[in-house]
C-alpha cells in the first residue's frame, strides 16, 4: 500500500476520488457541459505514483494529458457530513496530477463507456507529500502551479473551484462516505495538454508544498 507523508509521519492511501469539471476555463478549453452537481469518478490505489518516481506514459494512448489539481487527504471517515463542518475533517493539502489518456477519454465519451483506462492506468494518480491542514490558512484562497520543463503551463486559484473544497467533501460524504486515508483530487483549471517523453515536472501549492515528476525517456 503507498503512503504519502504529513508532518513526517506516514499516511496509507485509500480510495482516489477525482472530481471533473470544476473550473469554468477547463470546461470551455474542451467544449464540455457545466455539470449541476459534482462529477465524481475513482481511480485505482495502484494509480499512484510518488514524488521522483518517473511517468511512464501507457503505450495503448498517443496523448496524455497532465492535469494539475490540488489534493485533499482526508482525516478520518466522514459520513453525512454538513458544508460547514466539512473541513474538520482535512488532514492536509497536496498536489497532484490526474493524468488522463485524453485520445482514449475522447473514445470512451463517444460510446459512452467508463474512464478507468484513460483516467485508471499505472502512475495517472502522481501526489505530493502533504502540508497539515491547520497551515492552510484559506482553503478558498489557495493559489496553486505546473511548469514543465521551466515554463509555467497551468495556474490555479482554488477561490475559482465551482463546487469548492467543503462542499465537494460533504457531497462524497453524503453519497460515498470517505474513509481517512481517502484521497480527494479537486479538479484542473485551464491549459491542460500533452505530456512527452524526457519533460520535467514542477508542481508548486501556495509555495508551501512543491513536487518534482519526470516523464520516463
Ligand atoms: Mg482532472
Amino acid at each position: 500500500m503507498d503512503a504519502v507523508e504529513l508532518d513526517g509521519q506516514k499516511i496509507a492511501i485509500q480510495n482516489i476520488f477525482c472530481i471533473g469539471r470544476n473550473y469554468d476555463e477547463h470546461i470551455k478549453e474542451l467544449n464540455n457541459a457545466r455539470p449541476s452537481e459534482p462529477m465524481v469518478f475513482l481511480k485505482p490505489s495502484s494509480a499512484i505514483l510518488l514524488e521522483d518516481q518517473a511517468i511512464v506514459l501507457p503505450a495503448y494512448s498517443q496523448n496524455v494529458h497532465y492535469e494539475c489539481e490540488v489534493v485533499v487527504l482526508i482525516k478520518e471517515d466522514m459520513n453525512h457530513v454538513a458544508e460547514e463542518d466539512a473541513l474538520d475533517y482535512v488532514a492536509g493539502f497536496g498536489i497532484g496530477l490526474d493524468l488522463t489518456a485524453r485520445d482514449v477519454q475522447d473514445e470512451a465519451k463517444a460510446k459512452g463507456l467508463p474512464w478507468l483506462k484513460c483516467k485508471g492506468f499505472r502512475g495517472a494518480a502522481c501526489v505530493s507529500n502533504f502540508i497539515a491542514r491547520d497551515l492552510v490558512s484559506d482553503v478558498n484562497g489557495l493559489t496553486f502551479s505546473l511548469s514543465i520543463n521551466d515554463e509555467i503551463k497551468q495556474l490555479g486559484r482554488t477561490e475559482h473551484m465551482i463546487y469548492p473544497v467543503a462542499s465537494l467533501l460533504s457531497h462524497l460524504s453524503k453519497v460515498y462516505g470517505l474513509r481517512k486515508g481517502d484521497l480527494v483530487y479537486t479538479g484542473t483549471p485551464a491549459g491542460v495538454g500533452e505530456l512527452h517523453a524526457g519533460d520535467h515536472l514542477a508542481l508548486d501549492l501556495h509555495g508551501q508544498v512543491r513536487a518534482k515528476f519526470k516523464v520516463a525517456a
